[in-house]
C-alpha cells in the first residue's frame, strides 16, 4: 500500500510583522527619541535628520495608511497632530512645521512632521522634475513640474466629482 500523505492547509490570519509596532525595536532601528505619547499615538523625534525636531507621529495600534484611518484614532487624530506640531514649532522656532504623509515605504501609518526655515534642508516640491515658476495675472505664482504637465482640465473636473459623490454618500 502506498503512503497517502494528506496535506492539510492551515489558514491563519498573515502575520504582520510590522516594525512601527515594535515600539522600543523601531526607536532603535530609526535613530529615534519617543517624546510624547497617549492613549493612541505617540511622537519621536530623529536623532538622524538634516533639521532639528524632525518628527514621527503614529497610532500605536497597526493603522496601514491615512485612507484606513478609523476609530479612536480617526477622532483623535487632528488634536494630536496640532498638540505635536505646536510643540515641534515652540522647541525648534522653526517658521512652519512641514507635514508629509506618503504610505508607499512602511505601510503603518506615520506623519513626518518637520520644522521649517527658509533655506534650510526642506524642499517644498510635490512633484518630481524641473519645476517652473509662472506668474498669473491674478498676482498668484503657479508652479508646476515641466516634466509633468497638468493633466487635461475635463479629467480633472470628472476626477472633482467622483470624490465629491463619493463623500456625499457618506
Ligand atoms: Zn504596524
Amino acid at each position: 500500500m502506498g503512503e497517502v500523505i494528506r496535506q492539510i492547509t492551515v489558514t491563519t490570519m498573515p502575520q504582520i510583522d510590522c516594525l512601527l509596532c515594535r515600539h522600543a525595536d523601531s526607536d532603535a532601528e530609526l535613530e529615534r527619541i519617543e517624546v510624547w505619547q497617549d492613549a493612541h499615538w505617540r511622537l519621536t523625534v530623529s536623532l538622524s535628520a538634516e533639521v532639528a525636531g524632525f518628527a514621527y507621529l503614529e497610532p500605536k495600534r497597526h493603522i496601514s495608511h491615512i485612507h484606513a484611518l478609523d476609530g479612536e484614532e480617526a477622532s483623535t487624530f487632528g488634536l494630536a497632530l496640532a498638540k505635536c506640531s505646536k510643540a515641534l514649532k515652540d522647541a525648534t522656532q522653526a517658521e512652519v512645521i512641514y507635514s508629509y504623509i506618503f504610505g508607499d515605504g512602511v505601510p503603518h501609518l506615520h506623519v513626518h512632521l518637520a520644522p521649517h526655515r527658509a533655506g534650510d534642508a526642506l524642499s517644498d516640491q510635490m512633484i518630481r522634475g524641473e519645476i517652473v515658476e509662472e506668474k498669473q495675472p491674478n498676482g498668484i505664482t503657479r508652479f508646476y513640474s515641466a516634466a509633468f504637465p497638468a493633466l487635461p482640465r475635463d479629467m480633472l473636473v470628472r476626477t472633482a466629482d467622483d470624490v465629491r459623490k463619493i463623500l456625499r454618500r457618506g
